[in-house]
C-alpha cells in the first residue's frame, strides 16, 4: 500500500505573513500513530485562508505554512493505533485538525473550544498539498456516494454555518438574515437555513450574488447592502419587526455593529465572520429593552460535522461553486480579496 503513496508532492507554501507563496515539491508527510493520511483530491478555499496568509488576526500561525482546511479525498494510510478508518475511504480534513480529548471541553464534545486544538492550515500544515496529514478521531468520514468536490466546502463552510443556525435558536417559520450571503459560508448558509425549515432573508452587494441567492440558494429576499439602508429594507421584509434571527458572516465591521437594529426583540445575532481587528458594538438600552441576545459561534464539533455531511448526502445542499487548479491559489485569494467570488472556489489537488 505504502508503495503508492510518492515521496514528493506539490504543496502551496508560504514562508512568512504576506510573502510569497510557492507552489511547489515538497515531501509526503508521514502519518503517526493516531494519524490518518489523506490524498486531497479537491481542497476548498475559505476566507480564513486567506486571514491566515495575511497574520491578520491576534492568534500566530506555524511558519512556514501549507495552507487550506476544506480538503476532500482518499485515505492513503492510517497509524498503528487507527482502527475505525481504512486505507481507501473517503475522509475530510477540516479545520479542527484535533484536540486534546481530556480537556472540561472536549469532555462536553465542545472540542473547537480546547486550549490544544490544532488547527488545519493554521497551526499544522493544511489542504493545499496532495497529501495533509489528520487525526482520525478528527477527520470526517465522507460516504462515497457524495462528490469530492461538492463536498470540500462543507467542510468548513458547511459545518460552520449549520452550527451557527442551530446556535440562533431559530424555529422552522422564522426569518433568518444572512449576511454575506453570497460568499462561501454565504451561499451555503442560504441552503442550510432552507433545509432547516427558516425563511432566508439574503443580504449581500452586487446583482450577480443577487442572482444566485434568489434563483439558486432559495432565499426569498434579497438585500443589497451597496445600494440600499439595510436597517430600514430588512424591517420593511419583515412586516417592521426585523429578523428572528441575523448570522453575520461578512468580513466588514459595519454589520457587526448594524445587525442588532434588524434583529427583532428577543432575536439572536451570532457573530462567524472575522474582519481583522473589528469590534462588535451595540446601543445598551434598545439590546436590554428589546431582549437581543449577541453570541459568536466557531465551527462546530464531530457530530455537527456529520449531521451537515448528511444534509449533503441527503441532497438538501446545492450550493455553486467554481474550480480552479491547486496552482491557482494567487489568482483565487485576490478574486477573494476583491470580493469577487460568488459561492466558493474549490480547488482540484490532481498535479
Ligand atoms: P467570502 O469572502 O467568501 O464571503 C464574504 C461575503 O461577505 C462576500 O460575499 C462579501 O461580498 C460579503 N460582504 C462584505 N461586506 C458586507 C456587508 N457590509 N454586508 C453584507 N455582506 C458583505 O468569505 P467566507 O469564506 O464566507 O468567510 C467569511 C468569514 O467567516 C471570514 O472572516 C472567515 O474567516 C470567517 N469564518 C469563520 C468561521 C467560524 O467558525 N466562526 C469559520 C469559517 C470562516
Ligand atoms: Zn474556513
Ligand atoms: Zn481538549
Amino acid at each position: 500500500m505504502a508503495g503508492q503513496i510518492p515521496e514528493l508532492q506539490w504543496a502551496q507554501v508560504f514562508e512568512k505573513n504576506n510573502g510569497p507563496i510557492e507552489y511547489k515539491q515538497i515531501p509526503v508527510p508521514k502519518p503517526g500513530p493516531d494519524e490518518v493520511l489523506v490524498n486531497i483530491k479537491y481542497t476548498g478555499v475559505c476566507h480564513t485562508d486567506l486571514h491566515a496568509w495575511k497574520g491578520d488576526w491576534p492568534l500566530d500561525s506555524k511558519l512556514p505554512l501549507v495552507g487550506g482546511h476544506e480538503g476532500a479525498g482518499v485515505v492513503a494510510a492510517v497509524g498503528e493505533l487507527v482502527t475505525d478508518i481504512k486505507v481507501g475511504d473517503h475522509a475530510g480534513i477540516k479545520w479542527l485538525n484535533g484536540s486534546c480529548g481530556a480537556c472540561d471541553f472536549c469532555m462536553a464534545s465542545d472540542e473547537p473550544l480546547c486550549a490544544h486544538a490544532l488547527l488545519s492550515g493554521y497551526t499544522v500544515d493544511g489542504t493545499f498539498q496532495q497529501y495533509c496529514i489528520g487525526k482520525a478521531a478528527h477527520v470526517a468520514r465522507i460516504p462515497k456516494e457524495v462528490k469530492l468536490d461538492a463536498i470540500a466546502p462543507v467542510l468548513c463552510a458547511g459545518i460552520t454555518v449549520y452550527k451557527a443556525l442551530k446556535e440562533s435558536g431559530a424555529r422552522s417559520g422564522n426569518t433568518v438574515a444572512i449576511t454575506g450571503a453570497g460568499g462561501g459560508l454565504g451561499s451555503l448558509a442560504c441552503q442550510y437555513a432552507k433545509a432547516m425549515g427558516f425563511r432566508v432573508l439574503a443580504i449581500d452587494g452586487g446583482d450577480e450574488k443577487k442572482e444566485m441567492c434568489l434563483n439558486k440558494l432559495g432565499a426569498e429576499d434579497y438585500v443589497d447592502f451597496t445600494k440600499q439602508d439595510v436597517v430600514a429594507a430588512v424591517k420593511d421584509l419583515t412586516g417592521g419587526l426585523g429578523a428572528h434571527a441575523v448570522i453575520l458572516l461578512a468580513v466588514s465591521e459595519k454589520p457587526f455593529q448594524q445587525a442588532t437594529e434588524y434583529c427583532r426583540s428577543r432575536g439572536t445575532v451570532v457573530c462567524v465572520g472575522l474582519p481583522a481587528k473589528a469590534r462588535i458594538s451595540a446601543e445598551v438600552f434598545p439590546t436590554v429593552v428589546r431582549m437581543i441576545t449577541i453570541k459568536g459561534s466557531y465551527v462546530g464539533n464531530r457530530l455537527d460535522t456529520q449531521e451537515a455531511i448528511d444534509f449533503f448526502k441527503r441532497g438538501l445542499i446545492n450550493a455553486p461553486f467554481k474550480t480552479a487548479k491547486l496552482s491557482e491559489l494567487k489568482e483565487v485569494f485576490k478574486l477573494m480579496e476583491e470580493g469577487k467570488i460568488v459561492g466558493r472556489y474549490v480547488l482540484d489537488c490532481s498535479a
